[in-house]
């Protein structure tokens, strides 16, 4: 069989922040199943990038004073310490910002405009007269129009749940200046979605047997609803971060036409490079135009729309390949908790490694739990650990820590052929590998594992009921204890190249152990003559460290430069620099000190007394943030809640949360007052300039 040739992809990330654990559940799925392609011989190239562009990056940088650029630079700098610390072996990793991309996305644009699947059309759209530019559904706030609540936003209301478009909210304001938004009018463009040559097209490509069954029905519920496919906008007026539009001067792409580009201009960059010289002598143009090579997007289920209608038709209609599946997956929960970085709740990958846990524990647990269906996950600590520790170090590498102890003790490491032995024979590896293949193929982990963690069980058991602790007392009995060590050795061999798209750094030390070499599938049934002296292959996970893992996760960055350096040091985990510190005691403290407090603007947008506590108001502070935060605060005595409705304030955001009596607090809010009981008492709640918003740093 030829090998085939594949061109696998995950998500882009937005590059307006730190990765976080969904991220890598992702990218370990398209990594283990890139692995096994891999090692069955076929070609490979697996490429990702920074998603760059849009209004949310183009806000964040001007909020810290930066270009859009920069602070896509800053983001981009951190993912090589998370990528490679999770062993994720993308070949190329590139950005939406680049000469590839603008090429690619306006030539695209192009074909399609000559294609006749370009309108323009007037919309109307609130603008802010303030920062001159249009808005944002999530820009704009206002009181509901169904049931009067303030500070809802654009598109929804969260107290009443009522669904309207920001035009309808009763007095509406701009998030970014505050400024009453007013109604402007401004062509944009629009790709024809619901021309027949689209439908027709998209009706047979998503529902040609090839997506998974529920992604398939949510694509038919769309291409056959009662309002069919609508066009699509793809334009945004300046000021905007992004690709500007040929020949329509002020208008760029909007962020999700360019974004699965991106795809395409990473792999065009990776070719473009040399990067793919040793895999084919293809240039990028004839790699993509090949019909022989098979395109795979591994994605979450937020995005399916993106990938199985727009995505296709734009490149079908610019006469381009098509790809030839989309794989779905669900979401990652944390002990059943849908996660939110802003509550705290979540999992940081870079803490994970900071605190020195192994990277292989994570990819293992996460592909335990995969199957090929769009089901949600979820990150269970208990299981994590028993999993871990039972499957992993109780039944794999417990094979070769006790065989390998009597052949090395008493045979030199040398093994016997055991093609003929029974004990050998009755494990069946043939059917397991050639099963164990198929569940990798169709991404069906969990099952793939759960039959590699059968055969260990079964070695396991072989290598008991041989009673090998009395076969060594016995020196007439050493050939039946040399062989069954060579068989469950033998077993070990088979079962670390079938773990090896999820472990390959174990697979690594395994190798060496076996001196094997790099091992590939067909492997997996040759036998080892010999094996080197055993050493410590995997540590147990201590419950300690899920502990450390769980830590308020509200002060991150404080966070992650306090892991227990012993603990560090001992596992090699790369420990952030130390900031540079003054000396301890001196009551002076560093610009890093200071760095690590993030301080914010937060707008009270609501506050009440709290029942059982007369010193506490429950403040529901705006900081910039999806979702307002609660905070408890001392200040009943100075102030009533309705004097401090509708004011800016400073607080302190990276505060690890604290559970009250009354509920948890997430922050602080800053206020002055004497320390010392001579001076007048009194509470003074920091005020703030005109013009200051909501999520601005403080620094
Ligand atoms: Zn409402």
């Amino acid at each position: 069989m030829a090998p085939r040739r594949l061109f696998v992809t995950t998500a882009l990330p937005y590059a307006n922040g730190s990765f976080h654990i969904g991220h890598f559940m992702e990218y370990i799925q398209a990594d283990i199943w890139v692995r096994f392609q891999r090692m069955q011989g076929h070609e490979v190239h697996f490429v990702c990038a920074d998603d760059a562009h849009g209004a949310p990056i183009m806000l964040k940088a001007e909020s810290e004073g930066l270009t859009p650029e920069g602070l896509v630079a800053r983001i981009a700098a951190e993912r090589p310490r998370y990528l490679n610390g999770f062993h994720i072996s993308f070949d190329h990793w590139h950005s939406t910002h680049s000469p590839e991309n603008t090429e690619l996305s306006q030539s695209i644009y192009r074909a399609l405009k000559a294609e006749g699947l370009i309108d323009t059309r007037v919309i109307e759209q609130f603008f802010d007269p303030v920062k001159g530019m249009f808005l944002p559904d999530r820009y704009i706030k206002g009181e509901c129009p169904k049931c009067g609540a303030k500070d809802q936003y654009g598109d929804a209301c969260e107290a009443c749940g009522a669904v309207y478009s920001p035009t309808e909210l009763r007095n509406p304001y701009s998030t970014l200046s505050g400024a009453t938004p007013v109604l402007r009018s401004s062509e944009h463009f629009f790709f024809r979605l619901s021309d027949p040559r689209c439908v027709d097209f998209l009706r047979e490509w998503t529902q040609s047997g090839r997506l998974q069954p529920e992604v398939a029905n949510k694509a038919r519920e769309w291409v056959e609803g009662e309002q069919g496919l609508g066009d699509w906008d793809i334009s945004r007026d300046e000021p905007y971060f992004g690709i500007p539009i040929p020949d329509a001067p002020g208008k760029y792409f909007y962020v999700w036409l360019d974004a699965p580009i991106g795809y395409l201009a990473s792999l065009k960059h990776h070719f473009d490079t040399g990067g793919a010289a040793h895999l084919t002598s293809q240039s990028f143009d004839q790699f993509v135009a090949d019909p022989g090579v098979e395109q795979f997007h591994f994605i979450g289920k937020d995005i399916i729309y993106f990938h199985t209608l727009f995505w296709p038709a734009m490149l079908k209609f610019s006469g381009r390949k098509v790809p030839d599946n989309i794989y779905v997956h669900g979401f990652i929960t944390v002990s059943g908790d849908k996660m939110s970085k802003s509550r705290g709740t979540g999992i940081s990958p870079l803490r994970y490694l900071d605190i020195g846990m192994n990277p292989e524990w994570l990819r293992y647990y996460i592909a335990a739990k995969l199957n090929p269906h769009v089901e949600d996950i979820d990150f269970n600590p208990d299981d994590f650990i028993a999993r871990v520790n039972s499957d992993l170090v109780g039944k794999y590498v417990n094979i070769a820590s006790r065989a390998s102890n009597f052949i090395s003790r008493l045979f030199e490491g040398e093994l016997v052929d055991v093609t003929r032995q029974p004990t050998w024979l009755a494990l069946d590896a043939a059917a397991a590998s050639a099963d164990i293949a198929h569940c990798y193929e169709t991404r069906d982990f969990g099952r793939a594992l759960r039959h590699a963690m059968e055969f260990a069980d079964r070695v396991n058991q072989a290598f008991d009921a041989a009673k090998p602790w009395e076969l060594a007392k016995d020196p007439a009995r050493r050939d039946d204890l040399q062989a069954i060590c060579s068989v469950c050795l033998a077993g070990f061999h088979a079962l670390t190249v079938w773990l090896k798209p999820v472990l390959p750094a174990l697979a690594e030390k395994a190798e060496a152990f076996l001196g094997s070499g790099p091992l590939n599938w067909q492997d997996a049934l040759r036998l080892p003559a010999r094996v080197a002296r055993y050493e410590h292959l995997m540590t147990r996970v201590d419950p300690k460290l899920l502990e450390s893992l769980f830590e308020p996760a509200a002060g991150t960055a404080v966070a992650a430069t306090d892991a227990p350096p012993a603990k560090a040091a001992k596992t090699g985990a790369s420990k952030p620099a130390a900031p540079e510190a003054p000396p301890a005691g001196s009551g002076v403290v560093s610009i890093d000190d200071f760095n690590r407090l993030d301080l914010r603007i937060a707008r009270i947008a609501n506050a009440e007394l709290v029942a059982g506590s007369d010193k506490l108001l429950r403040l529901t502070l705006e900081c910039g943030e999806d979702r307002p935060r609660t905070v408890f605060s001392g200040i009943r005595s100075a102030y009533a809640p309705e004097q401090l409705i509708g004011r800016h304030t400073v607080m302190i955001a990276n505060l690890a949360a604290r559970k009250m009596k009354f509920g948890v607090s997430e922050g602080m809010v800053l206020s002055a007052s004497w320390d010392d009981p001579t001076r007048p008492e009194g509470i003074y709640l920091l005020e703030v300039d005109t013009g200051a918003q909501p999520g601005m740093k403080v620094r």
